[in-house]
Order: C-alpha cells, then structure tokens, then sequence
C-alpha cells in the first residue's frame, strides 16, 4: 500500500527541491511503510506561499457561489472515496475504523456547510441615519492563510481551517503534520478535481521547525491558524505577531468532568470513560480529570476501572474498542506518565501496561486518589489515562476543575439543575458539556478554549470560523 507522494504547489504535484524523504508507517504495525513524503525546506515553503500570493487576488474576486460549489463539489468527491480515506487514516494514524469514518465524515460535512456559505458572505446593509446613505458593510479576505494541523484529527482540522478559508476568499498554504499527512493530499486532490484554480490550496509537508517556522514568519502570509501543542502554538504566535498577522490558536487541554453527588456512578462512568479513553485518549478535548463528590466516589472508581478493563485495544482496522497510540514517542510519554503517576503517590488501580505485541498499544489507566497538585492533574498526557480526583463538595469541585493552566472542554455529571447552571457559569472553559462526555463537536457551531487552550480572540467553526478569514470595511456610499 506504501505510495510516493509529493507537495502541491500552484496546482503541481512537485518534489522538494532538497531531494529527501520521510515516511510513514502504521502505529499498529511500525514495520508496515504507508507512504512517502517530501521534507521540504524553507525554500519549498516560500514557492508554496509565492503560489498563493500569486493566485490569491483571482480567487478573491470570483463569486462567492462559484467558490460555493467548489467546495460542495469537494464535499461529493471525498464522499466517494469515503472508505479509502477512511482506510488511509487508520492505517497513517491508528484510529480505529468507526473513529476514523466518522472523522471522515465530519470533513465531508464540513465541505458542504462552508460550500453553502460561500454564497451568504459579503457584508450587510444597514439603515443609515442620513437618508441619502446608503450604508453598508463589505468583508473581504485577507489574502493568504497559513494553516500549520496536527496529526491527531489530521482530516477533520485541516478541513475545519481550509473550507472557511476559501469560502471566504483565500489563498492557502497548509502543513500537515508528518505523522499523518496523507488525508490532506487527498483534500488537495478533490479540490483540484472540483475545478480550484491552480495555486490556491497548497500542501508542503516537512519539519515543522522548518516549514511551519517559515508559514508563521513569512511577510506574504496575511493569517496563520494553529492548531496543535501549547508549546509549539506560542512559538507560531511569537513569530507570526512580529509582522501583525493575524493569529487563530488551538491548543493543549487538561479536561476535567465534574461528578456530583446526585450523579448516578454507572452513568458517570459511561460518559467520562468515553470521553477519556476514546480515540485512545489523542483527542484534545478527552476527559483526564475526573474530580467526583466523595458520596460517589468509590462506586465511581470500581465502574470506571470496570469500563477500562473492558477495553481491547487492537488493529484499528478490525474496529476494536481502541487503537494504538500514534508514534512511538506518544507511547513513551504515556508510559512516562504513570510512572511519574505512581512514583507522586496516586494509586494505580487499572492498565497502564504495553500490550504484548507489536505496535504502540498500551491499556487505558486509572489513576484514584489523585490530588490536584500532582503532574497527572496538571499536564496533558494526550493518551488514555485518567486521574480519579476525589472532592467533598460541589465548590471544592469548581475550584479544582478550575485548577489548571488550561480551558478547553469541560463536563459536568449531575441530577442537580442549579448545580449544573452554576457550573455553566464558573467553569473557565470554551466548550461546557452538561452529562455528556468533554469530546464530540458539533460543526456549526462554535469551538475553541480559555486560558493556554487558545488563543481567545477567534473561534473556529460555524459562521464564528470564517469571522478569521475575513476583515469587514463599512461603507457610506451618498
Ligand atoms: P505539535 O504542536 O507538535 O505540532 C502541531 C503542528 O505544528 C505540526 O504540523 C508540527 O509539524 C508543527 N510545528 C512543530 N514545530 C513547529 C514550529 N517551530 N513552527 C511551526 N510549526 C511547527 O502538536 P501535535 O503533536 O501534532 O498534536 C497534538 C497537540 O495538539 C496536543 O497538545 C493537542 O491538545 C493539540 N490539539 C489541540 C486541538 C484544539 O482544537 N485545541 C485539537 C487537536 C489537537
């Protein structure tokens, strides 16, 4: 199945001009190559942005229903290659196949809900105070948008940040990560079949030290949207706010789901179970925290251990309960995790082992009497392991949810209505779930984080997603 690919640069599938390679291989069978990838420079970048800048202006002045059906189009081609895509993503990422169908999915949608927008962007009119004005708003793009994506949704991100993109009227250029790019080459593909004009979507994959440093610094990139580690999106940021661009950043989670004492402990442990081991627990809106009132503690404990146990990670092909991990590297910070987990005093009560076999498989782990101070409360792990934080009352709980660098997703589980408002009201977080689990979005509306979650100033998708891609002039015309 291993295929050679190659970037896309102003509509020309072109090797790096470094000459080198990287591959990618399968996480549940490291020994199985997938594909191979350029490892471009900064040299392949900047030709890559040049396209953009290049066919930016045409774009920008062509209809927005013309712009509309691309994408719709786009959203019908991936359709099609639906359970090729998914397999790809399995096999480059290791999610298992429902997962991976459904991201699949989500990125079909997302290229229809923009395709459908196109047509509503442009501005509004208002009513002017002076009767001979006509007054009015205009929004425009901003020219070229440099979109740097993680591997962990590595088809659902990047559509999430290319469709607004060039709903709006934009030029991109886009990084994929180099763990699973292969989904975005597909994107370009379908984007060219629906008829984009060359050098419009443009693909570099290669170090992010390299490709993403010269996307985030480069004067003819107008907007960079980020998606991935806090460390690495406040280096983007340093970098892409020397020149005034403008700067969209989603980042690292620390999730917690507050168990009240009116929560039956079966259910909690459905809800914070999928939302922690899910996607072996790569999401960044997975559960890590459970902060549970003592009344229910322990039945707590004993059913979410229960729902760990259950789980077989295997193959993600076969769809199994669960995947592997992505890399050898995520698996080894995983592991690395416990061991500090245990060696702080929290108590190990299931999984946390390597599976004997080959593949970065490890079984999902419960941690109880966590304390809010310990790493395993405070760091994101970004694998399947949950901190079980007990607290004696609602107000402890908040204050404890609220005790972290962090503010993406946040859970509460609860029979107790003014609780669950009051937790809507305190918790410092972007998305705010009531007895539902922290993962799971929906695409029309709102996503983003608090605190070093994000970057606060703009959300992503529903109409709040193309609010980046676009500046508005207001116009007196008398
Ligand atoms: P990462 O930060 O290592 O990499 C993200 C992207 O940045 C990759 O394409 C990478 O190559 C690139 N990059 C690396 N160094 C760079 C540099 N110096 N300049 C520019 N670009 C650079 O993250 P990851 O490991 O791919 O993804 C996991 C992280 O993403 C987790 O922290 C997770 O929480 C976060 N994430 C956040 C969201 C969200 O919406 N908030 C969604 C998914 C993942």
């Amino acid at each position: 199945m291993s295929d050679q690919r190659l970037n896309f640069i102003g509509g020309e599938w072109t090797e790096s001009q470094t000459g080198e390679t990287f591959e990618t291989t399968d996480p549940a069978n490291p020994e199985e190559v997938i594909a191979t990838y350029p490892q471009s420079d900064a040299a392949d970048t900047e030709r890559a942005i040049e396209a953009a800048a290049e066919a930016s202006d045409e774009w920008a002045a062509t209809p927005g229903p013309e712009r509309g059906r691309v994408l719709t189009k786009t959203g019908s081609l991936l359709d099609r290659r639906k359970d090729d895509l998914t397999e790809l993503l399995v096999r480059e990422e290791g999610k298992t196949r429902s997962e991976a169908g459904g991201e699949v999915q989500r990125a079909i949608d997302i290229f229809h809900y923009y395709g459908s927008k196109a047509s509503d962007l442009g501005g509004t009119v208002k009513s002017s105070s002076a009767r001979d004005t006509n007054l009015y708003t205009k929004t425009e793009p901003l020219g070229v948008a440099g979109l740097i994506t993680p591997w962990n949704y590595p088809i659902a991100i990047p559509a999430w940040k290319i469709a607004p993109a060039l709903a709006a009227g934009n030029a991109v250029v886009i990084k994929p990560a180099s763990l699973a790019p292969g989904v975005v080459h597909e994107i370009a593909d379908a984007l060219a079949e629906a008829g984009l004009p060359d050098g419009v979507l443009n693909v570099v994959t290669g170090p992010g030290s390299e490709v993403g440093a010269t996307i985030a610094g480069h004067e003819d990139v107008d907007a960079v949207s980020f998606t991935g580690s806090t460390a690495v999106g406040n280096t983007v940021y340093d970098t892409a706010t020397e020149d005034g661009k403008r700067v969209q950043l989603e980042m690292g989670g620390k999730n917690p789901t507050l168990v009240g004492a009116s929560a039956d402990a079966e259910e909690a442990a459905d809800i914070v179970a999928d939302g922690a081991f899910g996607v072996t627990g790569q999401a960044c809106t997975a559960c890590s925290r459970a902060i549970v009132h003592e009344e229910v503690y322990d039945e707590f404990v004993d059913a979410v251990v229960d729902r760990a146990a259950a789980i077989e990670p295997d193959h993600g092909i076969d769809d199994p309960d669960m995947g592997p991990h992505v890399s050898e590297s995520e698996l080894e910070s995983t592991l690395e995790y416990v061991e500090i987990a245990e060696d702080e005093g929290a108590t190990l009560e299931y999984g946390g082992s390597t599976l004997d076999r080959e593949g970065y498989f490890v079984e999902p782990a419960v941690f109880s009497d966590v304390d809010s101070e310990m790493t395993l409360a405070q760091e994101e792990v970004f694998g399947p392991v949950l901190a079980v934080i007990p607290v004696s009352d609602f107000d402890e709980g908040v204050r404890v949810a609220n005790d972290v660098d962090f503010g993406l997703s946040a859970g509460v589980v609860t029979d107790d209505h003014t609780e669950a408002n009051r937790f809507v009201e305190e918790i410092e977080a972007g998305v705010v779930k009531i007895n539902e689990k922290t993962t799971g979005l929906e695409l029309h509306v709102p996503f983003g984080g608090m605190k070093d979650s994000s970057s606060e100033t703009y959300r992503e998708q529903g109409d709040a997603g193309l609010d980046f891609y676009t500046i508005s002039k207001t116009v007196y015309d008398n």
